[in-house]
């Protein structure tokens, strides 16, 4: 018996967790623990159901869900735009193939280094703020280019998500309010190195309803009615946030049904306005997230306040539990359908109390030894992993036809010194 149904990518054979048909406790042997282990066929998969739910739609990879060059590569291959939260993530989505047309640049506070860069590579960018429209203007005019933007509305949508992923409401940081959005698509049209063709929302992460995502998109097309009869609107993009059920069971709306609630609030609305807008989205998490497990190694089992499981994995190598109280599961890799046996708390190697990562599981009886993984592992993972308490980061798997491959290297000691510079006197 299996402490809870094992997700279809996911297998138990042998008594032994498998990835894409690679048993984990042999790689955790072959590349150590802590190790980030990607299925391919999963996100090759995960990322073609989502886009038939929406047909004719752009998707653009929320590339800050996971910056594995190698992921952004195979969604590339796909077909994949990105979507860019900084200068960095347009350099990593280029390298990885994604057309500058396809990049658009997002984000909150841009400097002018990066508006600069955001120009000379060509992307699209999605304009912040009154201040960011006025700087790159001129950036983007000395330069004698013209970008093509969009505004990011803050469309005062609940997404009913965990407080630090609500990105819409009307107190977020994000976004320019609705009742500024005509006057600032005049300004623009009149400025130079600025040309609006799209209009932007993101309303958050790890939405579980689809009635947000049609809320939201029925307060784009009222914008969109505001302004599309003195801009030529090319796309209407309405962000990601698409959530996954992190704890099995959980029902969660399938891309069908995210379909069924976005597209005909934005097809009727079009067709009444005679205007033939693209849809753009941008999920990140949905295309990633379930790719991934998370494998560590069980250094001790003590029975104290809590009956501890303490792993060489903690939340400098997954942070969501710690910043989001997120939910991952957890199974135990080498003994993957044995009964469960008692109760554990998952913590990890951090000198804080709040470095747990699963609190109260059933699982079957742990050792020291043993090899735990935590599933969901492929978004906000590995990229908000850090070298916190001296651990250098740990390494990334890719499987596929039964074969793994190493695409990311285990940090060494001289990883925790890199950039760092001793002055002289003190050599
Ligand atoms: C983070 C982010 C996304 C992706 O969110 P997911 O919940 O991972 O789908 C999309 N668009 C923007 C602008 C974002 O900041």
């Amino acid at each position: 018996m299996m402490p809870f149904e094992i997700p279809g990518h996911l297998e138990v054979k042998n008594g032994h967790l498998h990835v894409g048909g690679v048993d984990t406790v042999r790689l955790a042997a072959e590349y150590g623990t802590p190790l980030y282990v990607t299925n391919e066929g999963r996100l090759r998969e995960n990322y073609r159901r989502f886009a038939a739910a929406f047909p004719g739609v752009q998707i653009f990879f929320a590339a800050k869900s996971n910056n594995n060059i190698v992921v952004q590569k195979i969604l590339a291959q796909e077909g994949a735009g990105a979507d860019a939260f900084s200068d960095g993530e347009i350099y990593l989505a280029r390298l990885a193939g994604i057309p500058a047309e396809k990049i658009l640049f997002t984000g909150n506070s841009k400097t002018d280094a990066e508006l600069r860069y955001a120009v000379d590579a060509g992307t699209m960018v999605s304009v912040d703020s009154h201040d960011e429209l006025i700087a790159l203007s001129k950036i983007a005019s000395a330069a004698g280019r013209e970008v093509r933007i969009g505004f990011r509305v803050n469309p005062d949508v609940d997404a009913k998500a965990h407080p630090k992923l609500a990105t819409g409401l009307k107190k977020s940081k994000f976004g320019i309010p609705r009742e500024q959005i005509v006057s600032i698509y005049k300004e623009a049209r009149d400025l130079p190195g600025v040309k609006p063709v799209g209009i932007h929302c993101h309303i958050g992460s790890q939405i579980l309803e689809t009635g947000p995502f049609a809320e939201a998109m029925g307060k784009m097309m009222d914008l969109v009615e505001q302004i599309c009869g003195f801009i030529d609107l090319e796309w209407v993009d309405l962000g990601g946030g698409y959530g996954i059920p992190y704890q099995k069971g959980a029902k969660t709306p399938t891309p069908q049904e995210w379909a069924d609630a976005i597209l005909p609030v934005f097809d009727e609305r079009c067709r009444k306005l005679g205007i033939r807008p693209e849809l753009h989205l941008e999920p990140g998490r949905y295309i990633v997230a379930d790719t991934t497990v998370l494998l560590m190694q069980v250094n001790t089992v003590k029975r104290s306040g809590s009956n501890f499981v303490a792993t060489d994995a903690g939340f400098n190598t997954l942070i969501r539990p710690a910043m989001y109280d997120s939910y991952h599961e957890a199974v135990v890799a080498n003994k993957a359908d044995a009964a469960p046996a008692d109760t554990y708390t998952v913590v990890g190697p951090v000198c804080e109390s709040g470095d747990i990562l699963a609190t109260d599981r059933k699982l079957p009886a742990v050792r020291k030894g043993d090899i735990v993984a935590l599933l969901d592992a492929g978004a906000y993972g590995f990229c908000m992993s850090s070298q916190y308490v001296g651990r250098p980061r740990c390494a990334e798997v890719l499987v596929h036809d039964g074969q793994a491959e190493l695409i990311r290297k285990r940090e060494t000691y001289d990883d925790l010194l890199q950039n760092q510079i001793v002055p002289g006197r003190l050599l």
